[in-house]
């Protein structure tokens, strides 16, 4: 075999492979033979780039980085359903298809995926194409990404149309995702909330190889076109299983309204048992003619109907009540359960949120509760059984005390929040305010995580993140499983992260309110910290969006030591925090906007408030409003009498047209702009 006819076989048999573990679920080969070949197979296609094909199989492990998603216009238009929710409803729709069709009609009932959906090109059996919803009119070309995602099949076998459309849902399944979010809290971040948000984040990230990590599906369920090869919608789920989709088998045909609501309420109860998230069944008409018959509205298709699921309620014993210290020192109180499955997944645990709240439903410990989970992936308690109160029940007294270091707890007026004063001296503030710190918005650390700040704190290793650029090999070695390799890693890591620009290091310090927006604004505005802790309360508020409270909070964090302070031996916080800075300082982070952020930077657009609205060609939307911003500009998203200029890109809305017009706003083209600047 030349190189060439190997590269092929093995990207046949990946590609065989793959669908039976992705979209089969029966393997055929072992994941360590499967990652051989496939190593295999990068190595031959990295010294013969001439054959390179945009279908390999070895492009599923991502590497490709889109900085702007092109957008794309659908040349079909991806609707949304009309909802029903009981049985008149679906009984009225069905007399308003006998009036429009002849002859009997038939539905399929389909599982109603919650995730985000996209729709697919194939070309000559070859994945061309994928594009989110978007607008439904157009949306984003998401391709590169989507074809990290196995199920998803590169080339098609059997007698597919050349060319045709296919659309689905993009779904993280429960299990994938709690893994994830296991690891993210082990790492020191925050777990995503829910399935169907991260799904869709995902399609969005600029860099593939990450995507690729994530354990997406793609679950299809709608051939789409003018001339697609078959008659009837279940025909269609069919046909895309047999060229390689993966299309659940759950759908059925039926035909009557009454064995459409023993599929929902057969669903309703048996979707726990499935491994993804769902939140209704879809109701299509089977027949292809009829649905063109049937037509659509403005907003959706007459042929389909979706039935929502109500929000799963189940009731368990409320055991405990345990109380949580974050980064900031603020309490939340958690309900702890007796286990119970809900929505695909074993509920021990909920939120109480705050002490207003226990009192509001006056939940107590011993209380049969009512759990309800929604959209949210953490699930809430919505009332108690009162019928199933015990007789010596006593009403639940909030904590008085920090759980961890028992300081007596405070509470500002307005506040619905307890907090432990404790700043130093409490574990989890310690250790919650250096997590924030590496944090990969902040310092984004690598080599270092949560849990390796936990431990270097309890063994009195650091105290603060400042303490972290003291850190030698020799001090961390002897932590529990820290290997020479590990150590090395995180001191390099740590040395790396001053290089991480001054706004991220602003964001990082953990001023209250000071997010990572905030801090943006705030480094933009004073370029430096020195300048940024000279500033005044006054001149702080006047820096566009920063408003008292945020203002107050750094005023307070550096606030220097007041006469009352003067014989007390201990600093004051704003004392210490200046001190941290002049450490972190003297470690050579970049405390000041460099040099490179400045240049391209200029004031021009001073005192002048822009609307960006269309579709851009020179420069993208983000790259639009940056450049506004750069050069002194600020970008609001509605039109006002504030407004001094509209850019205005192709498609603009024509409501925006008409109220820049009423209000005398001046409407500016894409090279009017770039001349202004
Ligand atoms: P909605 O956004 O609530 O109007 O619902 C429409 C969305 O439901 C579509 O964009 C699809 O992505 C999604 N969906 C999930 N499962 C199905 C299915 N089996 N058939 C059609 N649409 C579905
Ligand atoms: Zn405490």
């Amino acid at each position: 075999m030349n190189a060439q006819e190997q590269i092929t076989a093995l990207r046949n048999l990946l590609h065989k492979h793959n669908h039976s573990y992705y979209v089969l679920d029966t393997p055929t080969i072992s994941d360590f033979d499967f990652d051989m070949k496939l190593k295999e197979l990068q190595t031959l296609e990295a010294k013969h780039p001439e054959f390179d094909d945009p279908t390999s199989p070895s492009l599923r492990v991502g590497g490709g980085v889109t900085k702007n998603f092109e957008t794309t216009k659908h040349n079909f238009r991806m609707y949304s359903l009309d909802n029903s929710y009981s049985k008149e409803d679906l009984q009225n729709w069905e007399t308003r298809i006998k009036k429009q069709v002849d002859g009997p009609v038939s539905y399929t009932c389909e599982l109603k995926y919650d995730g985000a959906s996209i729709s697919l090109t194939y070309q000559g059996g070859n994945l061309l194409r994928a594009v989110t919803r978007g607008d439904g009119h157009q949306g984003d070309n998401v391709t590169t990404n989507i074809k990290t995602i196995k199920s998803v099949p590169l080339q098609l076998k059997g007698d597919f149309p050349d060319h045709f459309e296919i659309r689905g849902e993009i779904v993280l399944p429960f299990d994938g995702f709690n893994k994830m979010n296991q690891a993210r809290v082990a790492q020191g971040e925050e777990p995503f909330r829910n399935p169907r948000n991260t799904a869709s984040g995902s399609l969005k990230l600029q860099d593939s190889a990450l995507v690729a990590k994530r354990p997406l599906e793609c679950l299809l369920y709608s051939l789409v076109g003018d001339n697609v090869p078959v008659a009837t919608q279940m025909q269609g789920l069919e046909k895309a299983a047999a060229w390689g989709f993966k299309v659940p088998k759950i759908a059925k045909l039926v035909t009557s309204i009454d064995a459409v609501l023993d599929f929902v309420n057969y669903w309703d109860i048996h979707r726990s048992d499935l491994p993804y998230e769902t939140d209704g069944v879809v109701i299509k008409v089977n027949n292809l003619q009829q649905q063109e018959e049937l037509g659509y509205t403005a907003k959706a298709p007459r042929w389909a109907m979706a039935y929502k699921f109500k929000a799963q309620q189940v009731s368990t014993k409320l055991e405990e009540i345990t109380y949580q210290v974050g980064r900031t020192g603020a309490i939340t109180p958690v309900a702890n359960l007796t286990p119970v499955a809900l929505a695909g997944t074993t509920v021990k645990r909920a939120s109480l949120h705050n002490a207003d709240q226990i009192a509001l439903l006056d939940i107590r410990v011993g209380d049969t509760v009512y759990v309800e989970k929604g959209g949210e992936i953490i699930p809430k308690i919505v009332g108690v059984n009162l019928a199933l109160r015990s007789q010596d029940s006593s009403a639940t007294i909030y904590t008085d005390k920090c759980p961890q270091c028992t300081t007596p707890l405070s509470r500002t007026p307005g506040d619905a929040k307890h907090y432990c004063p404790n700043e130093r001296g409490c574990p989890p503030q310690i250790i919650g305010r250096i997590q924030h710190f590496i944090s990969r918005k902040a310092m984004d650390i690598e080599g270092l995580g949560g849990e390796t700040v936990a431990l270097l704190v309890h063994a009195g290793v650091i105290q603060n993140f400042a303490d972290l650029y003291d850190l030698s090999v020799e001090d961390v070695l002897p932590l529990e499983r820290m290997a020479q390799k590990s150590a090395e890693n995180l001191v390099t890591g740590v040395a790396r992260s001053k290089q991480i620009p001054f706004h991220r290091v602003l964001f990082a310090i953990g001023i209250r309110y000071v997010g990572e927006t905030v801090a943006k604004k705030l480094a933009k505005h004073f370029k430096s910290i020195d300048a940024l802790m000279a500033a005044n309360f006054q001149e702080l508020v006047q820096v566009d969006e920063i408003g008292d409270s945020i203002a107050q909070s750094v005023i307070d964090f550096f606030a220097l030591q007041t006469s009352a302070d003067l014989f007390s031996p201990a600093n004051t916080a704003g004392e210490r925090n200046r001190e941290m800075i002049s450490r972190l300082k003297s470690h050579h982070l970049q405390l000041a906007v460099s040099s490179e952020t400045l240049a391209g930077q200029t004031s021009v657009l001073n005192g002048n408030t822009f609307v960006v609205s269309g579709v851009f060609t020179k420069l993208s939307r983000t790259e639009l409003k940056k450049s506004i911003e750069d050069n002194g500009g600020k970008v609001s998203s509605s039109i006002s009498s504030k407004t001094t200029y509209v850019v205005a890109g192709d498609n603009m809305g024509p409501s925006k047209q008409a109220k820049a017009e009423a209000l005398g706003v001046t409407i500016i083209s894409e090279d009017q702009f770039l001349e202004m600047i």
